[in-house]
């Protein structure tokens, strides 16, 4: 069985950074370590995190005094950054560059009376943080037929959660232009985002099977399997390569596999293992 591994499969910029960030504090710090939720979505690196003593943080009051609290890479609303400092304790910002710069563009246009629309997951922790920097009204949405039912504005920002799918973000950017053809439009998905997109998309069209790695709780992850899905019917979205059958794979002559960007390499190398001892010609 032939395997192609997308070139683009692992750790995204913001999730080795934020990474690192923490590593290193590790090695300088006296008092206890926090993260600010998870630090990246994936369930064995929070483990290893773990092992090292570094854990999320669930209540400011629980931090013994003197700790570090880390932001991660999806950052936070202006609030929590107020409330942490307001509490006395270090912050460690390990904010992804690409997702402060969609925090900034919010804050000034909502400054500028701007209704913000944001193309993205309502939950997700870093559409969380881009809503906390709003200063006016701001709108979530998935799809764009919640574009029609929207209360009217005078003036509107559409910008994307760094990792959304582009051909939604589209679909919704076509449907706001209908209603508000002045509307100001920034498509923030990241590059990193684009290629892992596209790699997907590539894979789909040359190989009859595809795994994506990654944490099920993981946004970015969750819409490689989407995009798979669209354009191949044999997806395996798996976390750790003990989820893989020989069985699943005896028809199978090439299996394309990437992961989410905060997969790391260790796990995709332990799958590529996996599926080479699996020795089907
Ligand atoms: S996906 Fe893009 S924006 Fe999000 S953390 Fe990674 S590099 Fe930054």
């Amino acid at each position: 069985m032939r395997i192609i591994l997308a070139d683009s499969a692992g750790f995204c910029m913001g999730v080795r950074r934020a990474l690192d960030a923490v590593m290193n504090e590790l090695k300088t710090k006296k008092g206890h370590i926090y993260t600010h939720g998870p630090l990246i979505h994936n369930p064995q690196v929070i483990d290893f995190l773990e092992q090292k003593g570094i854990k999320p943080l669930s209540d400011l009051r629980d931090c013994e005094p003197g700790s570090t609290i880390v932001i991660r890479a999806h950052g936070v609303p202006l609030s929590v950054k107020s409330e942490i400092k307001e509490a006395g304790f270090k912050i460690l910002d390990a904010t992804c560059p690409k997702v402060t710069m969609v925090q900034r563009l919010v804050l000034n246009f909502s400054k500028k009376n701007y209704a913000v629309i944001i193309v993205g997951e309502l939950d997700h922790p870093e559409v969380t943080g881009i809503v906390g920097h709003a200063k006016g009204p701001v709108e979530v949405v998935a799809l764009p037929e919640q574009i029609k039912s929207m209360p009217f504005f005078d003036k509107v920002f559409l910008i994307s959660q760094t990792t959304q799918n582009e051909v939604v973000f589209n679909a919704v950017k076509d449907e706001v232009i209908k209603r508000w053809p002045d509307a100001r439009i920034k498509n923030t998905i990241c590059n990193s985002t684009y290629r892992r997109q596209n790699d997907v998309r590539e894979l789909s069209r040359k190989a009859e099977a595809i795994i994506i790695v990654g944490g099920r709780n993981s946004g970015n992850t969750r819409r490689l399997v989407d995009i798979a899905l669209e354009l191949n019917h044999t997806i395996f979205h798996i976390e750790r390569s003990d989820e893989l059958n020989s069985g699943d794979f005896e028809n199978i002559r090439t299996v394309g596999v990437s992961a989410g960007a905060s997969t790391p390499n260790w796990v995709i190398s332990k799958v590529i293992k996996k599926l080479e001892g699996f020795n089907i010609c």
